[in-house]
């Protein structure tokens, strides 16, 4: 079966197999690069699919709050454009450069920053991919402990949301987050 479920207090906990342009969460996270003017994987997807809406408040930002580009770890948020998702939220996950580097803990503030914002903005359902595991080389078997530990951590101080979605691309990658989810919840 390619969904499990795992339970924080209220908040339902999902691993999908699955592309997170389909997901019909109010946001759906974008694992963006600090340009915030699209990429490859996930943001190349969430931009073709989402169209130019999407790109068009991406620049507002730009210009705005972050003129020198999105830190990473930190957040931000834009309508969804023509995605099934009312929102994405846009945050940089770090480039691993061998662990030293801060790497884990930027990852953490990466989805926490996300969970923070979906909350502070009343949404309730929420869908990450795996942040940094593509083009940013983070080993996923280490990048999933992080994601999962942190979206426990998250639920059990806040429990405004109901649903916390996984969306793993390939077969192999939601096999490591389920073995990793098993041991953490
Ligand atoms: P990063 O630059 O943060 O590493 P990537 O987008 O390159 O981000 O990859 C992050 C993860 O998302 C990878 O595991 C990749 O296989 C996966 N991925 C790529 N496209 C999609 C998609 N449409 N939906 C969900 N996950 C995707």
């Amino acid at each position: 079966m390619t969904v499990e479920k795992f339970h924080v207090g209220k908040t339902v906990i999902q691993l999908v197999k699955g592309d997170i342009t389909e997901q019909e969460t109010d946001a759906v996270v974008n694992a963006a690069n600090p340009t915030l003017m699209g990429g490859g994987g996930v943001d190349g997807a969430i931009h073709r699919k989402g169209g130019p809406k999407i790109l068009e408040e991406c620049k507002k930002i730009r210009e705005t709050e972050w003129p020198n580009g999105l830190p990473t770890g930190k957040a931000v948020i834009t309508s969804g454009g023509n995605l099934k998702a009312k929102y994405v939220i846009h945050t940089v996950g770090p480039i691993w450069r061998g662990g030293n580097h801060r790497e884990p803990e930027l990852l953490a503030e990466a989805y926490y920053n996300s969970l923070k914002l979906a909350v502070s903005k009343g949404l309730k359902t929420i869908a990450f991919p795996s942040i940094s595991t593509g083009a940013y080389g983070y080993p996923i078997e280490k990048a999933s402990k992080i994601a999962l530990k942190t979206v426990k951590q998250f639920l059990e101080k806040e429990d405004k949301l109901e649903k916390v979605v996984f969306v793993l691309f390939t077969m192999h990658d939601f096999k490591i987050y389920k073995e990793t989810a098993k041991q953490i919840f």
